[in-house]
């Protein structure tokens, strides 16, 4: 299997470098790297998996790069059009899109559009573009195959089963770093309490958006779309453990779970292998002595979740608005320029300003824009 990997220097792309180096080399390789702007990363990946074409954040990074590495056999493209030829232009039977943030939907779109499988670890793809992916999804012979350790488990869970069989499926949220402070001291949480992930090791952004249960809420909609389930049949609970990774009710009562070590190189694995489960040397269960917790989300705790939501609910370009307004809250957070609640309490204020928008690629990106200004001035 040929595999384009794009955002291959962040966390799920150098973890899915690490799977495919213990995976068959006779079955993978790579022809396609993108990256943003992590160059010296980039060089050494291009080195050791050779891939016909790359792509980096602009053409300064291009440059760069070609002063690293011999050239000779590589395509150094750059820029929204290099990400997309990666997807659709680079031979591959596969994209893994791990890019981070709405730069991500457009790749998926065109791998798609092209018959190209897209294993996606990229939630804007679907949070932001879920209809428009629906769209070009019903005229592809392409599949979506889910890369986040919840969805891979409800995708598991509900595979030998006919959606009349299913009542419900129920997401886990560990709850983040915040999950035992108390309520009154959540303002003063530093970008280090918050980055401290008590089961997951992820990137920074999405560390803080589990804190906020956004990702959760992201987690909620990417379900909705590609499973194909209402909103009414999709519940989200707290699990500090992490080992419950997603639960499926069926219409006689019984609950199956998807159970395992936190790891999330076994959703990658699995989306490149699948239907196949292949060795791994991953950690294993101890079973004795494990307890399993749920709880509610507490909207008290975490008032970002039901606005998401909300936004959800409103379709059209509303959640546009907010995982742009997200991504800059979250930046002015990590800066310590805002305090943590502000997040939470921006996101509110943006859906209050939205004017409600129909979601195409252009309207996107206005929407993307109005929201970066506002939430970096609220
Ligand atoms: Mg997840």
């Amino acid at each position: 299997m040929k595999l384009a990997l794009l955002g291959s220097t962040g966390s799920i792309g150098t973890q899915a470098l690490d799977v495919i180096e213990n995976l068959d080399s006779d079955v993978f390789s790579i022809a396609a790297l993108a990256a943003g702007k992590n160059v010296a990363l980039l060089s050494e990946q291009i080195k050791r998996w050779q891939p016909q074409v790359v792509s980096v954040y602009g053409s300064a990074e291009a440059d760069q790069l070609s002063t690293l590495i011999d050239t000779s056999n590589l395509e150094i493209l750059h820029g929204e059009q290099g990400l997309i030829a990666c997807a659709n232009q680079s031979q591959a039977d596969r994209v893994l899109n791990a890019v981070v943030g709405s730069a991500g939907l457009s790749s998926t779109l065109a791998a798609l559009e092209a018959n190209i499988d897209v294993a996606l670890a990229n939630k804007e793809s679907l949070v932001i573009g879920g209809e428009l992916v629906q769209q070009v999804l019903q005229q592809s012979e392409a599949k979506l195959l889910p890369v986040d350790s919840e969805h891979s488990a409800l995708w598991q869970l509900l595979m030998p089963h006919q959606s009349q069989e299913i009542e419900k499926i129920i997401i886990t949220a560990s709850g983040g770093a915040l999950r035992d402070w108390p309520l009154d001291q959540l303002h003063q949480a530093s970008p280090q309490d918050v980055l401290k992930h008590p089961n997951w090791n992820m990137g920074a952004r999405v560390t803080v958006d589990s804190a906020t249960l956004v990702n959760k809420a992201f987690e909620v909609i990417e379900a909705h779309w590609l499973f194909q389930m209402p909103y009414t049949q999709i519940e989200a609970v707290v699990h500090p453990q992490s080992l419950v990774h997603g639960m499926v009710e069926m219409c006689d009562g019984m609950v199956l779970a998807h159970i395992g070590m936190p790891d999330m190189k076994v959703p990658i694995q699995f989306a490149l292998t699948a239907p196949l489960h292949q060795p791994m040397n991953t950690p294993r269960m101890d079973w004795v002595g494990q307890s399993f917790n749920f709880d509610s989300i507490c909207n008290d705790r975490y008032p970002a979740f039901s606005t998401l939501l909300q936004a959800a609910e409103m379709g059209g370009a509303a959640l546009a608005a907010l995982n742009a307004a997200d991504e800059v809250l979250v930046e002015r957070f990590l800066a310590g320029n805002i305090p943590f609640t502000q997040i939470a309490s921006g996101l509110e204020e943006i859906l209050e300003r939205y004017t409600p928008t129909a979601l195409t690629i252009d309207t996107i990106a206005n929407v993307d824009q109005w929201a970066r200004q506002t939430a970096a001035c609220l």
